[in-house]
């Protein structure tokens, strides 16, 4: 029997192609299985895949030719100067189109070709070289690429090449490879990691290399899952009964549980379930714009109805017209435990009907991150990415309606309860306060509301019972505390008091909004002629990272805006209790993990170029804790 010979040993630094793609990244061999002539690889970002010795290059060779090619000045010229450069380019399609290019090309080219579009290929690489690329369009910003080229001829070297051929579709060369993920990943079911789909659809997946993998275990786990599924419920009452108290200070801790049967008010429940049903309604109205979502894995992307301005606004009118009609909202306020539980009931059923929903969905619909195959796990990360009813998003209705404008309807519910407590004409200034604040925050969030499409709950959070419960009961029933305290604990204000924390809010506001408009805008459309004065960092996704602007300034800008405005939330509350401060200190910790997370999914996505947007934007707004 002829045994295979082996090219490569243990521990050699070698170009692999990426499954799908004619693009190569930097791989370390780390084992060679004789039986199926496969080499196991690990790639910078941690991937680890089987690759073919054909689908596998010598790096040196790479280097010399992509050298050589950027002392051109000929072709250096041609790249700053071509009118072909203009906005219109998206850094999305750059990766697609080096692949479907260099695809095509190699049918028909010479051994010179393909030599040069090796050399092509490694620039696009998201190896540590890869420096900031300036945006396309702009002729200050064209010079300096010039300059920049000389040194580093980095991913627009390809975009021009490419831009001809992006349109030329889908990877035809797919059954030339037998790349294989490797089986032994841990916890993580590799739902999407079949080659096969990989490039079926869009040279851009095809592109994409780590963010296509399952992605690992995140809130401890499935011990975690458990935990969590417990521990949030509880808190959530334990905060409803603890405001509740006179002096809810940690000394009366714990606060005396009610009798079971005071959780439960079905007329509180039918309220619940006619607000759901009023906001859905509103939802559903051909009013508004019809908004585009990311792409999805599968290259589609999802309509969303943006139409909650005009929701908030007709729900705003209908409280009033209630109040006029005589309703008493200060029952939110004397039936506050009982409209919790009855929403925690809601947001319970619609997990239970999420997981059943989704053991039906089809792969490519699944979240990465809630796919464990541990039940409690997935029931609580949540398995369908976007479950829909028909046109009807689940998801997106739950993260922007009946929560977030529940929470303004019960803070104008405790103003109310305020002054009939206190006997006041008005309530006072810091329920003022506090209620404009959360207002801002909510009417702003639902004015741009197609910027939470580009957020990580959106993008990449299944939907289970992690968001179904955050939505429906921590967002109106945690996020009202600070104006339920003042209800009974008030704390005066003087004017000055009152412009200091005002310009704190708005202070915190506008970094918030800006830094969050400026990503979304950039997510949305990275060619659009008002961002070409930002510079970016290409990664190997296809995706850009931005470097310059807010985002330029520290990682994370817009949570400096969130704790801000956290801050100027719990200042009219004043420091005799720490409980109005919870908000505050849960926002703390939420943007903690958050950022954990995000920096984590980023490094697994981005592989080292966002080690390199690290290195450039070397402040941030979390430290970091774990
Ligand atoms: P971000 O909006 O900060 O989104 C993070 C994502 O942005 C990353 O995963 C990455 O996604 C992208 N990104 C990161 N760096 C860059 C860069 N340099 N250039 C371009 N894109 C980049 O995170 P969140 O979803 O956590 O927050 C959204 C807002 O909502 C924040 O202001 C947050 O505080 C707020 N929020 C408020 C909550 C509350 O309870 N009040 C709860 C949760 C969020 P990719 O590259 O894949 O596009």
């Amino acid at each position: 029997m002829k045994m295979p010979t082996v090219r490569y040993q243990n521990g050699d630094m070698v170009m692999g192609r990426w499954p799908g793609s004619n693009l190569y990244y930097e791989v370390k061999v780390l084992d060679f299985d004789a039986k199926s002539s496969l080499y196991t690889v690990i790639y910078k970002d941690g991937t680890e895949l089987e690759l073919k010795e054909q689908d596998m290059k010598n790096a040196s060779g790479f280097q010399t030719r992509s050298r050589s090619r950027s002392r051109s000045p000929g072709r250096r010229r041609s790249q700053s100067r071509s009118p072909a450069r203009t906005t219109r380019r998206s850094s999305s399609r750059m990766a697609a189109a080096v692949t479907t290019a260099a695809i095509t090309d190699g049918v028909t080219s010479s051994r010179k070709d393909t030599r040069l579009k090796d050399s092509l290929e490694i620039r696009l690489s998201p190896l540590p070289q890869t420096k900031a690329a300036e945006n396309n369009g702009n002729n200050k910003h064209e010079k300096k690429e010039e300059k920049q080229k000389d040194e580093n001829n980095t991913a627009n070297t390809v975009n021009e090449k490419s831009e001809a051929a992006v349109e030329v579709g889908p990877d035809k060369t797919q059954g030339r490879y037998n790349l294989r993920r490797r089986k032994d990943d841990g916890d993580a079911k590799p739902v999407e990691t079949k080659p096969k789909q990989l490039g079926e659809k869009d040279a851009k997946l095809a592109a994409a290399p780590a963010a296509s993998l399952a992605t690992p275990l995140d809130f401890g786990g499935k011990i975690g899952a458990y935990f969590w599924l417990l521990f949030l419920p509880a808190w959530v009452l334990f905060l409803v009964l603890q405001v509740n108290l006179e002096d809810p200070s940690l000394t009366n801790f714990p606060p005396p549980l009610p009798a079971l049967e005071a959780f439960w008010d079905a007329q509180a429940l039918g309220f619940v379930i006619l607000w759901i049903l009023f906001q859905a309604l509103l939802y559903i109205l051909p009013v508004g714009k019809l908004s585009e979502g990311v792409p999805l894995r599968s290259g589609k992307k999802l309509k969303y109805r943006t139409n909650g301005f005009c929701a908030v606004a007709v729900s705003s009118l209908a409280v009033a017209a209630a109040v006029h009609q005589g309703v008493d909202l200060t029952y939110i306020h004397s039936h506050f435990l009982q409209l919790t539980a009855a929403s925690f009931l809601v947001a319970v059923l619609l997990s239970v009907y999420l997981y059943v929903r989704s053991q039906y969905a089809a792969g490519e619909q699944l979240a990465l991150g809630g796919s464990s195959g541990n039940v409690a796990y997935d029931f609580f990360k949540g398995h369908e990415l976007n479950p829909r009813i028909k046109e009807f998003d689940l998801k997106f209705f739950c993260e922007m309606r009946p929560g977030l404008i529940g929470w303004c309807l019960i803070n104008f519910a405790m103003a109310l309860a305020e002054m009939k407590q206190q006997g006041l004409d008005a309530p006072s200034y810091s329920m003022i306060l506090v209620n404009l604040f959360q207002l801002l925050y909510v009417v702003d969030g639902l004015w741009n509301e197609e910027a939470i499409l580009t957020t990580m709950d959106l993008m990449h959070d299944g939907f289970g019972f992690m968001l179904a419960f955050g939505d429906l009961v921590w967002v109106p029933f945690t996020y009202t505390l600070q104006a339920y305290y003042l209800v009974s604990h008030p704390n005066h204000l003087s004017l000055p008091a009152v412009a200091a924390i005002v310009t704190l809010k708005l202070v915190g506001f506008y970094i918030f909004r800006k830094s969050n408009s400026e990503k979304n805008a950039f997510r949305r459309n990275p060619s659009d002629p008002k961002l070409s004065h930002l510079q970016i960092i290409p990664t190997a996704t296809g995706k850009s990272l931005l470097v310059s602007g807010w985002w330029g300034v520290v990682r994370h800008p817009n949570y400096l805006g969130d704790l801000l405005m956290a801050l100027a939330w719990s200042l009219p509350c004043g420091f005799s209790h720490l409980l109005p401060w919870y908000y505050m200190i849960y926002f703390i910790i939420l943007l903690v993990h958050r950022d954990a997370r995000d920096m984590s999914e980023c490094r697994r996505k981005y592989g080292s170029a966002w080690d390199e947007y690290c290195r450039t934007v070397r402040y941030r707004i979390i430290p970091r804790v774990y």
